[in-house]
């Protein structure tokens, strides 16, 4: 066995240190968590947090929405329900799967704490130790850490502008096959990416679906941001296309408010027996309170038009961020146009590492996050994701401002002195560069 980290809890060492079951040595603090702490101070700029910004949701109609249900369906919402969650609201979630052209039955929804739980619980009933998991370059922070926590090995396949390459992905697996070892899942963010901000195209999506379907692979499409494209299109999910071979995950977190928790899967009939289980076991139920919430806000709110507003919000600001970055990044910085979502992913010129930047950036009170919290596998040390959902589009312009100013520092540093960091970059050992023209 590796020798276990030794952790401190406030000025104590953690008596608890050999106890812990060797799944969670892969449990370490995300840089999202540790950078909240100090990207939270009002006089920093963030760019860092994945924050949906929930002040444009109509807090009083809600509000309203809240009180009537307590009043009236008091003794339903606050009570125990179904581990497979509300059957009203799984109804009602096929119309919001409509626009992504998703045809199912509500039997073949369960409704978890957010989809996160429904990523867990589909890890946690595929995965042993030692399985594989293929993901995009670069991937969702907290899905690597919930195939971490499942002790899964991560393979990582490149992206370009139309998000997973079938070619790298077909390669990937059999490499993994011809190892001997055992491939699971293949976890992909097909809209609106994080944190590479990208789409994949129908075409794209068909030949992914193509390899992952001849491969015998289950895939686990991610799509919490599809809903939220800026030219009012809404990509086709590809679980529209495929129903056995794929499990779909959806979310109400950023189309009505991630701080009720509601998410789901919808998966092939013998996935959702066990994810019903999984669920149980997790949580018992998905919170009644939440679910009949939201049910109720879907049923007497104009909830499409809301996501509309939320559309134009995001736009606004995704517009303020190229626009700051096209004229205030030094030459040599490239960054990834989104279509929709949260996200922007930088790569940083002249091999510059965002890791090592930080702590220059936030004295500088801007906020990111490095790239390499992205991967599994060291890449993305040039790489920095930007989100604009949460700040006004003048802090955004104010926050690229002070961001590009690190980074002309840092070169200016590099070119004087020639920085450790730009050293290593350019000739420590060669991290694969991600493709994401
Ligand atoms: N998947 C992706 C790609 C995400 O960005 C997020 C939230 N940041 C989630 C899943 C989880 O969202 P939630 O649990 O709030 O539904």
């Amino acid at each position: 066995m590796e020798p276990t980290q030794q952790i401190t809890t406030g000025t104590r060492l953690d008596p608890w240190i050999d106890a812990y079951a060797a799944r969670t040595q892969g449990l370490t603090t995300s840089q999202v968590r540790a950078l909240f702490a100090v990207a939270s101070r009002p006089e920093v700029v963030s760019l860092a947090g994945g924050m949906p910004f929930v002040s444009a949701l109509p807090l009083d109609a809600l509000a309203d929405t809240v009180a009537r249900l307590i009043r009236d369906r008091g003794a339903v919402a606050l009570q125990y329900g179904s581990g497979q969650g509300d059957v009203t609201l799984r109804e009602q979630i096929l119309d919001v799967m409509e626009p992504v052209g998703i045809r199912a039955h509500p039997d073949d929804i369960v409704i978890t704490a957010g989809s996160q739980m429904a990523l867990d619980l589909v890890v946690r009933v595929f995965c042993d130790p030692g399985d594989v998991v293929l993901v995009e370059a670069p991937t969702y922070i907290t899905a690597l850490s919930v195939f971490s926590s499942y002790q899964c090995e991560v393979v990582h396949v490149p992206m370009d502008d139309q998000g997973m390459r079938p070619e790298a992905l077909r390669e990937a697996i059999a490499s993994v096959k011809a190892s001997g070892k055992r491939a699971k899942l293949v976890y992909t963010i097909p809209s609106f990416h994080n944190p590479a901000g990208v789409t994949q195209g129908p075409a794209r999506r068909a030949e992914v679906l193509e390899v992952v379907r001849s491969s015998g692979l289950l895939m686990l499409e991610d799509d919490p941001y599809g809903l939220l494209g800026f030219d009012d299109s809404v990509p086709r999910a590809i679980r529209a296309d495929e129903s056995e071979g794929v499990v779909y995950l959806g979310t109400f977190s950023k189309t009505i408010a991630a701080g009720l928790r509601v998410g789901w899967a919808v998966a092939p009939h013998g996935v959702r027996e066990k994810l019903v289980l999984a669920n149980e076991t997790a949580t018992l139920c998905p919170s009644n309170f939440a679910q009949l919430t939201i049910s109720e806000y879907l049923a007497t709110q104009p909830w499409f038009d809301q996501v509309k507003v939320f559309r134009d919000v995001y736009r606004e600001r995704r517009d303020a961020l190229l626009e700051s970055l096209s004229s205030l990044m030094p030459a040599g910085t490239t960054w990834t146009v989104p279509g929709g979502g949260f996200y922007s992913w930088v790569t940083l010129p002249h091999g510059l590492d965002a890791t090592a930047m930080l702590p220059r950036a936030v004295a500088a009170m801007v906020a990111y996050v490095p790239g390499t919290g992205f991967y599994a596998d060291g890449q993305g040390r040039h790489n920095l994701r930007l989100s604009y959902c949460y700040p006004e589009p003048d802090r955004i312009r104010e926050g690229v401002r002070r961001l590009a100013g690190v980074i002309k520092d840092e070169l200016e540093i590099a070119d004087i002195f020639g920085s450790p960091e730009a050293v290593a970059g350019r000739e420590g050992p060669a991290a694969p560069e991600p493709n994401l023209a």
